[in-house]
């Protein structure tokens, strides 16, 4: 027998093994086997199928053994769904896999991952012997003796026994001789149980709210449109009290023995959240947490691999790998978040568009929740293909926040502004906080400066790495590139000339120096990736300013993201226009979702919120639909532009990135590449794209964008353009470029 084989490896191939006999009957599809490699690698590959076929190309190695002994690790729906990836996303079966599968399932002989291990407790218990008696030199074995029936409260009363840990048995001075001998008298045995790393929660269930009628109306409509379509998308302005909807639908489901994978954004950011489902489903929800180890992960992987339980699991995007048995719902909170799209490594995957495939699949539904639905989702409820569900009312009859605008243009003319602060927006964060309000300050640019220049000969430092300046830190007095991560400590003066150093544009540093200068008595936190490092941070960080221990919280688009904070009035954006500013076709809608949803962290309770915007450009459009929170002539100005200018949800779009460390060899390939594809597609294809940042981390890059109408063969094209980049990389002049095609890119 033969085994066709999925490897961790970057080919776009399968790879087949011969079977021993032995082996024969553990060696289905789905199942981990491990196998010889290349020169004494062992690598741990799946089977994707068996069959009699002797290939007649070369000389076929054998299997060295079956590592999934009792059930395959990947269930048949897990592997369609991952050869579906690899289709769709065009790339390696083996990058799927890797994503897959928690690395602690995925043993190979370089050792450097660690393999699961179950973790083991030692219990002590009573031996066979059960009358022992103790001579005058065995003190020592009597004490302890006497501790184990303390501990285990036999002495008190037999019928209430607890379990002993060996361990908390031994704690102090107990020596160990005296323990084996114990053991070795049949005094005392010890036995192992096996006890998971995952948290227990430990505390009172609650009832989950009873729904307003606004919300009952929305979940009679969910439940209504998946009786004829699978996906659904609910638009609810922000605390319209979607997450009520999602967890009433959730008990439902699992009433009804069903299993949900309720997918986020970012998990880091979702500790309210997760407090809030915990007190709800208890010990059905579990947490797939990229922040978990390795070990954690492969528990919640086994938990499902081994039942059909009802289950709600909280995940961000990775949550599409698991091994679902019973799944009856798929939710997608936040779905619009660009963050639900992987960028790198491949798969570049987008875990909205895997969920759908998944769910039909499973024939199960899929709701989408959002205050701002993703242009191609809207499109796509708008077009038939998803139903729709509109919740338009804040809970308990709030009103959406009041939004006003500040003209730079007009305030820096007139002087009206202190360092980035125009006095209009003082006046009101002096007001709030004399009121006793809290203030949110968005600012989406991390650091201290964007970049550092010298006054006298205007040199400015670029990574040594990339094609980009540096980013001045302050706290740490570095240089850092955003880009790869080098970091060098900020020279004294100027490296060139000794002139001094003058820093252009602003990060969260530098306003976080400008508000505790403007407001001295304010107590002042700031969250961006700077101060969120480590495993707590984030909630650290949130948790005081829910606790109301903090008045102003500077941070980047980390504080726009489904939190919730009782005094929150104010909403300030220091500065809206560079969101607009980049060329990319989703820069606006990135923009609008951006503003509106940090917005919604105004006025969630009490009183109207007030969002203030600070712009240059005051006449954008896009801030008329956002004062009137009118996501919907939003949309139909976005759908006219995306039509025009040929982008989806009317073409499908690939982008290949084309890296080489060597500039003429890039600059050759992509020419030649996209020549090629011209020929073919006409201008459906792009001309070379030289990206804003040409080089980064030592390979210069280049980009190629296909776009394919809506209604054609999406296959088909990109079989034809795999062909082309195949040959192209063939050349002898192009050689060692690394071509990545991104599918559906954001
Ligand atoms: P969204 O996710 O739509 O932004 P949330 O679900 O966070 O909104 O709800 C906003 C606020 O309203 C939260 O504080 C939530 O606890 C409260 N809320 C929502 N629905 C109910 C309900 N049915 N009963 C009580 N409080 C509710
Ligand atoms: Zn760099």
């Amino acid at each position: 027998m033969y085994a066709d084989i999925i490897l961790p490896v970057p080919l776009n191939e399968l790879f087949t093994y011969s079977v021993p006999a032995s082996l024969e009957h553990l060696a289905v599809p789905g199942a981990r086997v491990y196998v010889p490699f290349g020169k004494g690698r062992r690598l741990t590959g799946l089977i994707i199928r068996t069959h009699g076929n002797k290939p007649t190309q070369h000389e076929t190695k054998e299997i060295l053994s079956v590592l999934d002994d009792t059930c395959p690790s990947v269930l048949p729906q897990q592997l369609k769904l991952m050869e579906w990836m690899s289709r769709y996303y065009i790339c390696p079966p083996g990058d799927v896999f890797k994503a897959a599968l928690p690395s602690g399932l995925r043993p190979d002989s370089s050792a450097k991952e660690q393999l699961y291990k179950p973790r083991i407790t030692v219990f002590v218990r009573l031996g066979q012997n059960s009358s022992p008696e103790f001579g005058k030199t065995a003190v020592k074995q009597k004490e302890l003796y006497e501790r184990f029936l303390e501990l285990s409260g036999i002495k008190d009363d037999f019928s209430q026994t607890k379990p002993v840990t060996k361990r908390a048995l031994m704690e102090g001075s107990k020596t160990a001789s005296s323990f084996r001998a114990l053991e070795d008298n049949g005094i005392l045995e010890t036995y192992e149980v096996e006890t998971g790393r995952l948290p227990q929660f430990k505390g009172s269930l609650i009832e989950p709210a009873a729904l307003s009628e606004a919300q009952q109306k929305a979940l009679d409509g969910i439940h209504e449109s998946f009786k004829s379509k699978n996906v659904c998308l609910l638009h609810g302005v922000t605390s319209s009290g979607k997450t009520e909807v999602y967890i009433h639908l959730i008990r439902e489901m699992l009433a009804q023995g069903k299993q949900v994978l309720y997918l986020v954004p970012e998990i880091a950011l979702t500790t309210q959240l997760t407090d809030r489902l915990k007190k709800v489903f208890s010990k059905q929800l579990g947490v797939y947490h990229s922040r978990f180890s390795d070990m954690e992960r492969v528990e919640i992987y086994k938990d499902l691999l081994n039942s059909t339980e009802p289950k709600v699991i909280l995940s961000a995007r990775s949550g599409v790998f698991l091994p679902f048995r019973n799944l009856g719902l798929v939710i997608v909170d936040e779905e619009h978040d660009s963050s639900f799209k992987q960028q790198d490594p491949a798969p570049r995957y987008h875990a909205r568009s895997v969920a759908v495939v998944m769910a039909k699949a499973a024939n199960a539904s899929v709701l989408l929740g959002t205050a701002t639905p993703a242009i191609e989702s809207y499109y796509n409820a708008q077009t038939g293909k998803y139903r729709l569900v509109e919740m338009s009312e804040r809970y308990a009859g709030l009103s959406l926040p009041r939004i006003g605008l500040v003209d730079l243009k007009r305030q820096y003319h007139r002087k009206e502004m202190f360092e980035h602060f125009a006095d209009p927006l003082v006046e009101r964060i002096n007001k709030q906080l004399a009121e006793g309000k809290q203030i949110i300050i968005f600012q989406n640019r991390r650091g201290y400066a964007p970049y550092i220049g010298c006054k006298r000969c205007g040199y400015v430092p670029k990574c040594c790495n990339c094609d980009v300046s540096l980013t001045y830190h302050k706290r740490t007095n570095t240089l850092v590139c955003h880009y790869c991560g080098y970091t060098v400590s900020a020279p004294q003066s100027c490296p060139n000339c000794q002139g001094e150093w003058r820093d252009f544009g602003v990060g969260t540093e530098k306003i976080e120096d400008e508000v505790t200068g403007l407001f001295p008595e304010a107590r002042v936190a700031r969250m961006d990736l700077d101060t969120t490092r480590n495993k707590n941070s984030h909630q650290r960080i949130i948790n005081a300013f829910a606790r109301h221990e903090v008045d102003i919280l500077i941070g980047t688009q980390m504080v726009t993201k489904g939190l919730h904070f009782n005094d929150v009035s104010l909403v300030a954006v220091l500065n809206a226009d560079s969101m607009m500013q980049s060329p990319d076709f989703r820069s606006s809608e990135r923009a609008f979702q951006m503003l509106e949803q940090v917005a919604g962290r105004a006025g969630r309770t009490g009183s109207q919120g007030e969002v203030i915007i600070q712009t240059f450009q005051p006449d954008n459009p896009l801030y008329a639909y956002l004062q009137k929170h009118d996501y919907k002539s939003f949309y139909t100005a976005q759908l006219g532009e995306r039509k025009t200018f040929r982008f989806p949800p009317f073409y499908r779009l690939v982008v290949l990135t084309l890296k080489h460390r060597d500039y003429t060899r890039l600059d050759t390939a992509a020419r030649e590449l996209s020549e090629r594809l011209r020929k073919v597609f006409g201008n459906r294809c792009s001309d070379v794209i030289i990206p804003p940042i040409a080089r980064v981390q030592n390979m210069h890059l280049r980009t190629i964008r296909l776009r394919i109408e809506a209604n054609a063969s999406f296959a088909q094209a990109k079989a034809i353009l795999m062909q082309h980049v195949r040959y192209v990389q063939t050349l002898p002049n192009c050689k060692g470029t690394v071509i990545q095609p991104d599918v559906d890119p954001m």
